[in-house]
């Protein structure tokens, strides 16, 4: 791959490190087997690689109460739906950001199958593949329903795997739900609707 694109991809994979590092790992270990490669077998091996990143981001970003009443709940390895419901959830310009998760996932997909894989087109599926994760990942971080959050990053531990959860609560008349931000991380929580309770669990 020519020099300027290189950087500009290596770059891109960094930002989306600070958000996820393991799907920054799996583009970093594409670009490197896509250097050392020569046959088509690796040709497609390096395509089912960016496949199985862009079902890995999907898992990191999806979560059970994305799915609106009586759409179809994804598979764990449906990738674009899963990138799209969570896109819809942040309210982001899902339409054609949506439209690029599909494009990258069926051009990955191609390459795997495709006996004459060239290395263009997995320079091109992992360049494409990159932006569309550094793309979906910034919607997300400048919607309006991640900004809202009173915490970016936990104050415990310094992590971005903040994740909203329910929590219930007994009210006088039954149990009402709220939100609950919960890290990944240490477990560190945040309940808004109390007051601002938090702790570690
Ligand atoms: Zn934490």
């Amino acid at each position: 791959m020519s020099s300027d694109l290189a950087a500009i991809i290596g770059r891109l994979i960094q930002q989306i490190g600070v958000f996820n590092a393991a799907v920054a790992r799996k583009l970093s270990i594409a670009v490197e087997q896509l250097e050392a490669a020569k046959s088509v077998e690796e040709y497609q091996q390096i395509g089912i690689l960016v496949r199985d990143t862009l079902i890995e981001f999907g898992q990191s970003i999806y979560k059970e109460n994305m799915v609106s009443q009586g759409a179809t709940v994804p598979s764990n390895s449906d990738a674009k739906r899963m990138i799209k419901y969570a896109l819809d959830y942040y309210g982001a310009d899902q339409e054609y950001l949506g439209y690029f998760v599909k494009t990258c996932y069926d051009y990955a997909n191609a390459i795997q199958h495709d006996s004459s894989a060239k290395r263009e087109s997995v320079f091109r599926v992992l360049s494409m593949t990159t932006l569309c994760i550094a793309l979906v990942i910034e919607a997300v971080i400048q919607s309006d329903a991640y900004t809202r959050r009173p915490y970016y990053k936990c104050p415990n531990c310094g992590s971005l795997e903040l994740e909203v959860g329910e929590h219930w609560e007994a009210d006088y008349d039954g149990a009402f739900k709220m939100e609950k931000l919960v890290c990944v991380e240490c477990g560190w929580f945040y309940i808004e609707e109390l007051g601002g309770v938090s702790g570690v669990e």
